[in-house]
C-alpha cells in the first residue's frame, strides 16, 4: 500500500498463520472492527509459514478487495519468530503489533492496546483472564516468566503477548531468534536498552477452532535454547549490551542478513523501485495484466539493505526501473548508498530534472565496462517532444553519462519514431527500436521463442526457468513478469534472513498466460540477439 495514502498514524498488524482457514478471517474482521479510526488508520500483513489448508487463498481474497491486506508466503516451516521478522520488514507503519492468526486476541484487547498508541515505546498487555486456558499451559507460561524475570532483571507480567511497537524502535533491533521466543529476546533487550514501556491488563478469549501450536517440539526446543543462552550470556556478562538502535547502518550484517550468492546462470537483475510512473503510454506493458497491483515501495534504506545482500559478478548490474524509478522517493539515496561493488543500470523515460541527477550522481557510479548503455532512456512519441529530449539526453552525456535512447515499433508512430532516429543520429545519440509486444488491433506483435505461451486461449501446466531475478517494489521476489505485475506466486523476499536465488525450473499451471515480457525473444545485454527469460519444460 502506497504509505502516502496515510493521513493519520498508522498500526501495522503482523498476522503469522499456519493452517488457520477457520480462523483467519475472524482475525481480520477482529482487527478491522476494533481500530479506533478518529485517530488511527491500520494495514495487516499476513506471513504463511507454509500453510497446506485454505489459509491462503482464503487470505489472498482479502486483499484482492483491499489494499491495506498484503500477504506473504515464507514458503515452508521456519518458526513463529521468522514470520514475524518478515513481516516487520515488510511493514511500513508508524506502529507494529503482532496478532495471531487464530484469533485468539480479543478486539477488547486490540482497543486496550491501540487506546495506549503514543504514551510509550513499548506497550505489553498482559492477560487477567489466564484461567480460560488450561491448567498446564497457565504452569507453563508462569514458569517461563518467573525464570525470564529471574535471569534478566525485568519485571513483566507476561513476555509472549500481543506486544506493540514503534516502528522505529523495533526496526532499529535485530531479532535473532526465529523460534517462539522471538517476542521475549526482543522486550529484555530493548528495555535493558532504555526504551519506555507500559503493560496493560486486558484479556484473552478462546480460539473458536483449532489447537494451539505453541507446545510443538520445535517451540519447545526453541525456547530451552533461548533460555540456556540468556542465563549463559548473563553469567559471562555479555548480556544486553546497549547499541545505537538508530544508526541508520546500510551493512546488512549489522541487521542480521547474510549475503546472498547469485548463479552464473542468472544474467539481469531487474529492480522495480516503484510501478508509479508519470506518464501514461497507451502500449505500457506495466498495464499489460489488468489490475496491476501498486500496492507501495520499501524505503530506500530497505533496498539498500537488502541490495547489498547480492554477492555480484562483473558486469552483472542491478537494473534500477519501473514505472519510472526515479519516482522513488529515495531514488539518490539508493545510488549513493549501494556498495561500490555493485555496478547499476537505469531504466527511465527520463521525466526527472536533468541538473538534480548531474548533480546528486556520479557518472563513474552508474558508466560501466560495457557494450550496452547504462542509461537506457525510453522515448514515447505521444507523450513526449523529441528535441527537448534530445537536449537532456545531449547534457546528460556531456555530463559523462553512458546513455542511450530507444522506442516501442508502435505502427501509429512510424514517422514519429523515423524522426527520432534521424535527429539522435545527427546528435550523436544512439538510438534503439524495441518491438512492440502483445495484441494490437487484434494483432500479435513481437517475436517469441513460445508463440502459445501469450495467446491467453488455453493453459498448460509446465515447468519453468527464468535466468533473472525479478524484485517487486516491495522487495517481493516473483518467478516471472506476469507474477510481478499481478502480485502472484512470490518466491522470496529481498529482507528475509533465509532467503536464496535458486535457479531451478518452478512448476506453473498458467503457461498460454505468460506476460509477452518473458517470453519475447530479445537482444540481452552482451547485445546477443534471440535471447528468451525464461525457459520452458512441457510436462504434458
Ligand atoms: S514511460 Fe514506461 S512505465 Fe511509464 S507509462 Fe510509458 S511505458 Fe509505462
Ligand atoms: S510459464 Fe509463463 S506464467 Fe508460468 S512462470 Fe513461466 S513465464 Fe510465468
Amino acid at each position: 500500500m502506497a504509505r502516502q495514502l496515510f493521513v493519520k498514524e498508522v498500526v501495522s498488524f503482523i498476522v503469522p498463520v499456519l493452517n488457520e482457514e477457520k480462523n483467519i478471517k475472524d482475525t481480520i474482521d477482529t482487527i478491522e472492527n476494533n481500530v479506533p479510526y478518529e485517530k488511527l488508520d491500520y494495514e495487516i500483513i499476513i506471513v504463511d509459514g507454509g500453510s497446506i489448508d485454505r489459509t491462503v487463498e482464503i487470505a489472498k481474497s482479502f486483499t484482492e478487495d483491499n489494499k491495506k491486506i498484503k500477504i506473504y508466503s515464507c514458503g515452508g516451516v521456519k518458526g513463529f519468530g521468522h514470520a514475524y521478522k518478515i513481516g516487520v520488514s515488510m511493514s511500513q507503519g508508524d506502529y507494529i503489533i503482532l496478532i495471531p492468526g487464530d484469533n485468539e486476541v480479543a478486539g477488547e484487547a486490540i482497543q486496550d492496546i491501540l487506546n495506549e498508541v503514543g504514551t510509550a515505546d513499548i506497550i505489553i498487555p498482559y492477560f487477567v483472564n489466564q484461567n480460560i486456558r488450561s491448567l498446564f499451559r497457565r504452569c507453563i507460561s508462569r514458569t517461563f516468566v518467573w525464570i525470564l524475570n529471574m535471569i534478566s532483571g525485568v519485571k513483566l507480567h507476561y513476555y509472549n503477548g500481543t506486544v506493540l511497537y514503534r516502528s522505529k524502535v523495533l526496526k532499529g533491533y535485530n531479532i535473532r531468534t526465529s523460534g517462539f521466543a522471538y517476542q521475549a529476546e526482543s522486550l529484555i533487550n530493548l528495555i535493558k536498552a532504555g526504551f519506555t514501556y507500559k503493560e496493560v491488563a486486558t484479556k484473552i478469549q478462546q480460539r473458536s477452532s483449532g489447537k494451539t501450536k505453541i507446545f510443538s517440539f520445535s517451540n519447545i526446543t526453541s525456547v530451552m535454547g533461548f533460555l540456556i543462552s540468556v542465563y549463559c550470556q548473563q553469567i559471562s556478562g555479555k548480556l544486553f549490551k546497549k547499541t545505537n538502535y538508530f544508526s541508520k547502518t546500510n551493512d546488512f550484517r549489522k541487521n542480521g542478513l547474510s549475503e546472498i550468492s547469485v548463479p552464473d546462470e542468472i544474467n539481469y537483475i531487474a529492480v522495480f523501485l516503484t510501478f508509479n510512473c508519470n506518464l501514461k503510454c497507451g502500449y505500457c506493458i506495466n498495464n499489460y495484466e489488468k489490475g496491476i497491483l501498486k500496492k507501495g515501495n520499501i524505503s530506500g534504506e530497505q533496498w539498500v539493505r537488502g541490495l547489498n545482500r547480492l554477492k555480484l559478478r562483473h558486469n552483472l548490474p542491478v537494473t534500477l526501473q519501473g514505472g519510472e524509478p526515479t519516482l522513488h522517493k529515495d531514488f539518490y539515496y539508493i545510488i549513493e548508498n549501494l556498495k561500490p561493488e555493485i555496478e547499476i543500470d537505469i531504466l527511465t523515460n527520463l521525466q526527472f530534472d536533468a541538473d538534480k541527477f548531474i548533480s546528486k550522481v556520479h557518472p563513474g557510479r552508474i558508466n560501466r565496462d560495457s557494450k550496452f548503455h547504462s542509461i537506457r532512456a525510453s522515448y514515447h512519441p505521444s507523450m513526449m517532444d523529441i528535441d527537448e529530449t534530445i537536449v537532456k539526453v545531449s547534457k546528460l552525456q556531456e555530463a559523462g553519462f553512458n546513455i542511450c535512447l530507444s522506442s516501442v515499433a508502435h505502427p501509429d508512430s512510424k514517422a514519429e519514431i523515423a524522426e527520432a532516429v534521424e535527429k539522435s543520429k545527427r546528435a550523436g545519440i544512439t538510438f534503439f527500436q524495441k518491438d512492440l509486444l502483445g495484441f494490437y488491433n487484434g494483432q500479435l506483435y513481437g517475436s517469441y521463442k513460445y508463440p502459445e505461451a501469450v495467446m491467453c486461449q488455453t493453459k498448460k501446466n509446465v515447468r519453468c526457468r527464468t535466468d533473472e531475478l525479478l524484485i517487486d517494489p516491495r522487495g517481493i521476489i516473483h518467478r516471472c513478469t506476469r507474477d510481478v505485475y499481478i502480485d502472484a506466486n512470490p518466491i522470496g523476499y529481498l529482507l528475509d534472513p533465509d532467503f536464496k536465488v535458486e535457479y531451478k525450473y518452478r512448476y506453473c499451471p498458467n503457461f498460454g498466460y505468460c506476460n509477452p515480457c518473458d517470453i519475447k525473444l530479445k537482444t540481452n545485454r552482451f547485445l546477443q540477439k534471440g535471447h528468451t527469460a525464461v525457459d520452458i519444460d512441457f510436462i504434458e
